[in-house]
């Protein structure tokens, strides 16, 4: 491993014990942030936001968007533009796994989602990826708080804006829910190639190398 991504990897896990010692929300008492070695590759070729870790998913397996349904959709959608894991990051506006009284899945508040906005910061300055793709519009929303954009789903799903010194992809998330209801299956792995296009931009630009 060179210098830099030693330097990298260190500042990492400086990361991801702050987020593991955190004690801000009151409410995630009892929950442990979903950040580690299993949320994909820290010099990655896309960071993927999402929402929160799911009961059945991230925050039983710590590896967001997997062992629930929604993981299944989010893996399909990977493998049509041909996607690994190991070349991706994937992170959540909160990473605590925010739930109701009965123990459900919730939304995550807007104190929650302000009280995590510094971890979603640094981790995007730390892992500095090309491209940024936002799952879900919770995850659209908290980017504002990082750098300022106008960006809707219902306008602007798919398309691919200048954000933050890099590329910022607005797509939809793919729970179950999401997909029954606002975008379906079909629908969602055409926004994917949206990706896609943006891999083949950023490939174009530096030659096929990427820091
Ligand atoms: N799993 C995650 O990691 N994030 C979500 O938003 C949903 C499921």
């Amino acid at each position: 491993m060179d210098k830099a991504s030693s330097k990298k990897s260190k500042e990492f896990s400086g990361l991801v014990k702050a987020a593991a010692a955190c004690t801000v929300c009151e409410s995630m008492c009892g929950r442990s942030a979903v950040l580690g070695p299993l949320n994909g590759n820290i010099a990655p070729k896309v960071m993927f936001i999402a929402e929160a870790p799911g009961r059945q998913g991230a925050d039983r397996t710590r590896r967001p968007f997997y062992g629930d349904k929604s993981g299944d959709h989010f893996q399909r959608l990977l493998d049509s533009i041909g996607l690994t894991r190991d070349e991706v990051f994937i992170t959540n506006t909160v990473l605590c796994s925010p739930r109701s009284e009965t123990g459900a899945n919730r939304k995550p508040t807007k104190t929650e989602i302000k009280n995590c906005s510094g971890f979603l910061r640094e981790t995007i300055a730390l892992i500095d990826p090309p491209i940024v793709v936002s799952l879900g519009s919770v995850a659209l929303e908290a980017l504002k708080s990082i750098e300022y954009h106008q960006l809707s789903l219902k306008e602007n799903v798919a398309s691919r804006r200048k954000w933050h010194g890099r590329m910022l992809i607005p797509l939809y998330h793919p729970s179950p829910q999401v997909l029954a209801a606002v975008r379906r299956a079909d629908e969602q792995l055409v926004d994917f190639k949206a990706v896609e296009r943006a891999l083949a931009a950023v490939a174009k630009a530096t030659g096929g190398r990427q820091s």
